[in-house]
């Protein structure tokens, strides 16, 4: 049987957390800039059917597609190094696959047969992963499994790939992410883990083709040729992958063992002279590591509190968004972390607001639920008032709005209907379509996820960023942008007149007129008061930084001065 199509499997060895998404990222950004179109596959091994149910403080923050599918944040960066969206088929669970096996099953589509692991849930995934690539209209899909060998929950993902293996071999190639330590009380690197790592990927019958070697250190000839023995591979097939500065810099490295031309050359594929290469990647990642001068940004949330680890993870992409436009515009962003509770209750008393002056911009993300709610309201008021560049995202927006109501409107019980249902002035609230489904109990169906359009009010502080060139969403000919959505609540419409009336301006509104997507103070009055009902840090790639994201930054720069 021909394929044509190729496919790069990527699974961890020894053990998890030590870049296997960049490492895929990375390989699918090479061969994307050889000229190939390429899709990456995110496979989590969990039974969520997706991670829209996860809390961030577990799991890190949900990445959400185009299309509403809720996803593990290793999507995100599979689109920033891609520079591209995927599709809802370019992520899979097994809960996903399962889901849909037995609901086959249960509408009797396998014909009275016995329904079992093998050969139905691995014919589903190798479904899965064809399906992706047919979306995808692309030439080359790279898989990365999750977790590591060894797990009993990826075995069957690992099984569909051998297959594909057995049935294309000319395109199917697998890579081994694998890390080698370096113990300090010997100073030695030791290759013996990875051997049994490879060794028990072989006990699945499949060998890798490349191994990728994370270490602390480079990896020497002398350790290359030692794995490359013991795994039966040339020893130009060990990639050297030691811990560098930044990420971006892993493609980089990458190619200085020359990847992409020994992955082309398992794949049986022709390398190709005329792609865009990695010049553009290489300049922006050089301005991460040359900016010198800095930003002082501040986020507010509440997903701080078992440390940096929780920070940098429940809130990756606002975090990459914010680096993309700083280093555009030749800046650092340094973060500081502010727990809103501490500007709330008992803590109001001693609360430092000044100490919030010594901020360029302030953010508040998206979020969920109560608490930490009247600190966060506290802080926009000081940014408002202070003109203090600030920065709604989502939630973000629509504390913002209530901040406006109670302060500005004098609608002091002004509250969303996720807080307080009884409020006399809601002015965020669910929208009645919603209001069925929340009844029964159905709250994932209650969220508006995905991409939604927006029409873009001529004249503002959100039109005119969009109009700005090189940047990941640009508003079309008619004003209108798609951006990402993931909430429940909307601004009350009910409510929209009074508050434009005071002077708030939404500056962007779903065709139809009836959905408040972004809000904002005109210039002068605030140098920059912006929220949005949607999260446009999902939009923001290194190569195409996020409009808003800039214009907020390029007032925090004003500020600066
Ligand atoms: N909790 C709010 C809502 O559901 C905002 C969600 C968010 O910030 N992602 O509408």
């Amino acid at each position: 049987m021909k394929n044509n199509h190729k496919y790069i499997f990527v699974v961890g060895g020894v053990m998890s957390g030590v870049g296997k998404g960049i490492a895929t990222s990375s390989i699918g950004a090479l061969l994307q800039a050889k000229g190939f179109s390429v899709n990456l596959l995110k496979v989590d091994p969990y039974l969520n059917v997706d991670a829209g149910t996860m809390n961030p403080i577990e799991h890190g923050e949900v990445f959400v597609l185009n299309s509403g599918l809720e996803t593990d944040q290793d999507m995100g960066n599979y689109e920033r190094f891609l520079n591209r969206d995927l599709t809802g088929d370019d992520y899979i669970t097994s809960g996903m696959v399962y889901k849909h096996v037995i609901e086959a099953e249960r509408a009797l589509k396998y014909g009275g047969k016995c329904v079992e692991a093998i050969p139905h849930i691995r014919d589903e995934i190798i479904n899965r992963f064809q399906k992706s690539a047919k979306v995808n209209k692309s030439d080359i899909t790279v898989v990365e499994i999750g977790g590591t060998i060894g797990d009993y929950q990826n075995i069957m993902f690992i099984e569909a790939a051998r297959v594909m293996k057995v049935k294309y071999p000319n395109d199917v190639a697998f890579v081994m992410v694998s890390f080698l330590p370096v113990p300090h009380a010997l100073g030695e690197m030791k290759s013996k883990p990875t051997q049994n790592a490879l060794r028990q990927l072989n006990s699945y019958g499949v060998n890798a083709d490349i191994i990728i070697a994370r270490s602390e250190v480079p990896m020497d000839h002398r350790r290359k040729e030692k794995i490359a023995v013991s795994c039966s591979l040339p020893v130009e097939h060990i990639i050297s992958a030691p811990d560098i500065e930044s990420v971006f810099d892993v493609p980089i490295n990458f190619e200085k063992d020359n990847i992409s031309k020994i992955l082309l050359k398992i794949l049986h594929l022709k390398d190709k002279k005329n792609g865009p290469g990695i010049g553009e990647w290489i300049k922006f990642a050089k301005s991460v590591i040359n900016t010198k001068d800095t930003l002082d940004i501040a986020i507010v949330g509440k997903y701080f509190n078992t440390g940096d680890f929780v920070l940098t993870d429940a809130y990756v992409s606002v975090l990459e968004a914010i680096k993309y436009s700083s280093y555009k515009l030749g800046r650092k962003a340094k973060i500081h972390t502010i727990n809103s509770r501490d500007y709330e209750g008992d803590a109001l008393k001693t609360a430092d607001f000044k100490a919030l002056d010594k901020f360029d911009g302030i953010i508040v993300p998206g979020g969920f639920g109560e608490s930490g709610i009247e600190g966060k309201l506290a802080v926009i008021k000081y940014a408002r008032e202070k003109k203090i560049p600030y920065f709604g995202l989502c939630y973000g927006m629509q504390l913002m709005v209530i901040e406006y109501a109670r302060n500005v409107l004098g609608l002091k019980d002004a509250n969303t209907a996720e807080i307080n249902k009884n409020s006399s002035a809601l002015v965020i609230d669910i929208m009645p379509d919603q209001k069925k489904k929340i009844a029964e109990g159905n709250y994932g169906g209650s969220m508006r996820l995905g991409a939604y359009s927006a029409h873009l009010q001529k004249g503002t502080i959100a039109y005119n960023a969009y109009s700005s060139r090189r940047s990941s969403a640009k508003a079309d000919k008619n004003d209108v942008i798609q951006e990402r959505h993931r909430h429940r609540y909307e601004v009350n419409p009910e409510y929209i007149k009074k508050i434009e009336d005071a002077g708030l301006i939404f500056s962007g509104k779903s065709p139809n007129g009836i959905l408040m997507e972004i809000a904002e103070l005109p210039k002068k009055v605030h140098p920059f008061f912006l929220g949005t009902q949607f999260h446009p840090e999902f939009l923001a790639r290194p190569l195409a930084p996020h409009p808003l994201f800039t214009a907020f930054l390029n007032a925090s720069i004003d500020r600066k001065k």
